[in-house]
C-alpha cells in the first residue's frame, strides 16, 4: 500500500479524547471532562428546528446561509457586538470549528507561521499543521490569572507570521482579555500586518464585565471574527456558527464551504434563527448557573489552599495538580482511576500547564462540588486516596 498523507497522519489527536473515551468506561464517574452545556437547547429554538422538518425546509442551502439567519446575525452583531456588518461580511458553517478552520484556510500558507495561545483549545493548531504551517506559541501566564504578555507576542513576531488567533473568554482557562489588553494586540497586528482570527464563542457566558468584540477596533480589514451558538444555547450538536470577516476575506471563507461541507444544515440554520431572534431568558439562566458553579469550584479550591483565579467566563477552571508531579495526562488518568473524577489535562491544551487539569463546569452543583472536592483531596493528601471517604 502506498502511505497515507503524512501531513495527516502528523496532525496531532486530540488530548481531550483519550481521557473521555476512558470516562465513558468508567461507570459512575463524575464527568468534569466535557466542554458542553448540560441543558438541553431551550424549546422554543429546538421547536424551530422540528417545524423546518414538517415545512420542508431540509435541502442544501447558499453556502453563506439562509437569508432569515443572516439577517438575525447583522442585528445581532450590531446590538450585541458593536459590529456593522452587512450579508457580504458573513458565512454560516457547521459550527464555529468550521468557522475557524475555513478563516485559518482562507489566509495561512504552508510558509507562514501563526501565533497560538498555550494554553489554548487544540483545534486551530490542527488545522495550522494540517495546512503545513507553523505554529508558535505565546503563553497565557497562571500568574497573570492567564493572560498574555504582549511583548512576548511582538518578540515572536517573525516575517512569516501571517496571524494571531485570539480566544476570549478562554477555553481552557476561563480567563476574559481585558479590551486595553485587546487594543494592544490590535495594534501588534497593525505594525506587523498580521490578521487576528478572533474566536468569541463563548461570548455570552461573562461573569463580570462585558465582552468586547475585537472587530470593533478595525480600521483596516484584518480581524476575522467567529461566533456560535453552541455554547450560549445549548447547541453543541445542532453543529452551527458563523464568520464575520471582511468583505474579501469573507468571499473566500464562504467558497471554502463547498469542498468541505457545501453549507450549515438548513434545520439547524432555521433553529438558529429562533435562537438569536427569540427570548434571551435562557443565555440568562445558563449563565447564572455556570456562574454559580464556578463559586463552589472556587470555594473549594480556597478551603484546600489551591485556588489560584478565578475565572471570569466561560465554563471552565485550571487547577495546579502539581504536588502530584508534572505529567497531567498521568494525572488525570490517575484521578479517574482511584477518584472517578474526570477531567481534561492541561497538556490537552500545550506544553505549559503540565501540572495543571481543566475541571468543566458543565455539570450539576452537586457534581463540581463533590468533583472538585474529591480533587482537591487527592491533591492535598498526595494522592493517597485511603484517606479520602467521599470516594469508597
Ligand atoms: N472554539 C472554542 C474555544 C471551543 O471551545 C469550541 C468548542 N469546544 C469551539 C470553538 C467550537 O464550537 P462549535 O461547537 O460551534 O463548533
Amino acid at each position: 500500500m502506498k502511505s497515507l498523507s503524512q501531513q495527516a497522519v502528523r496532525m496531532p489527536a486530540s488530548g481531550i479524547r483519550e481521557i473521555m473515551d476512558l470516562a465513558w468506561k468508567t461507570p459512575g464517574c463524575i464527568h468534569l471532562e466535557v466542554g458542553q452545556p448540560d441543558f438541553p437547547t431551550p424549546a422554543h429554538i429546538a421547536a424551530a428546528g422540528i417545524r423546518a422538518i414538517e415545512e420542508g425546509l431540509t435541502q442544501y442551502t447558499s453556502s453563506r446561509g439562509i437569508p432569515p439567519l443572516r439577517e438575525a446575525i447583522c442585528r445581532k452583531l450590531r446590538e450585541k457586538n458593536g459590529i456593522e456588518a452587512s450579508e457580504e461580511n458573513l458565512t454560516v458553517c457547521p459550527g464555529a470549528v468550521m468557522a475557524l478552520d475555513s478563516s485559518i484556510l482562507a489566509v495561512v500558507e504552508p510558509q507562514d507561521e501563526v501565533l497560538l495561545a498555550d494554553p489554548g483549545w487544540p483545534n486551530p493548531e490542527m488545522m495550522v499543521e494540517l495546512i503545513g504551517a507553523t505554529p508558535v506559541h505565546f503563553n497565557l501566564f497562571p500568574e497573570r490569572g492567564f493572560l498574555p504578555d504582549t511583548s512576548q507576542i511582538e518578540s515572536l513576531v517573525s516575517p512569516r507570521t501571517k496571524a494571531i488567533v485570539l480566544n476570549s473568554p478562554s477555553n481552557p482557562t476561563g480567563a476574559i482579555f481585558p479590551r486595553s489588553l485587546t487594543e494592544e494586540i490590535y495594534r501588534i497586528a497593525q505594525r506587523h500586518d498580521l490578521y487576528i482570527i478572533s474566536d468569541e464563542i463563548y461570548e455570552d457566558l461573562v461573569f463580570e464585565g462585558e465582552h468586547f468584540s475585537l472587530a470593533r477596533l478595525d480600521r483596516d480589514g484584518r480581524v476575522i471574527s467567529v461566533f456560535g451558538v453552541s455554547k450560549s444555547y445549548a447547541m453543541t450538536g445542532w453543529r452551527l456558527g458563523y464568520v464575520f470577516a471582511p468583505k474579501a476575506v469573507s468571499a473566500v471563507i464562504t467558497k471554502l464551504q463547498e469542498p468541505f461541507v457545501s453549507c450549515a444544515s438548513s434545520i439547524s440554520q432555521a433553529a438558529g434563527v429562533a435562537a438569536l431572534n427569540g427570548p434571551q431568558e435562557d443565555v440568562i439562566q445558563m449563565r447564572e448557573a455556570y456562574r454559580r458553579r464556578r463559586d463552589i469550584a472556587v470555594e473549594v479550591l480556597q478551603r484546600y489552599g489551591l485556588y489560584e483565579y478565578t475565572p471570569g467566563g466561560a465554563f471552565y477552571v485550571m487547577i495546579h495538580v502539581g504536588r502530584l508531579g508534572n505529567d497531567s495526562r498521568e494525572i488525570a488518568k490517575r484521578l479517574l482511576a482511584e477518584t472517578k473524577v474526570a477531567v481534561a489535562p492541561g497538556s490537552a491544551f500545550g506544553r505549559s500547564l503540565c501540572q495543571y487539569v481543566r475541571v468543566s463546569l458543565a455539570n450539576s452543583d452537586d457534581a463540581i462540588r463533590e468533583g472538585v472536592e474529591r480533587i482537591c483531596h487527592f491533591v492535598t493528601s498526595g494522592g493517597n486516596m485511603s484517606t479520602t471517604p467521599s470516594c469508597s
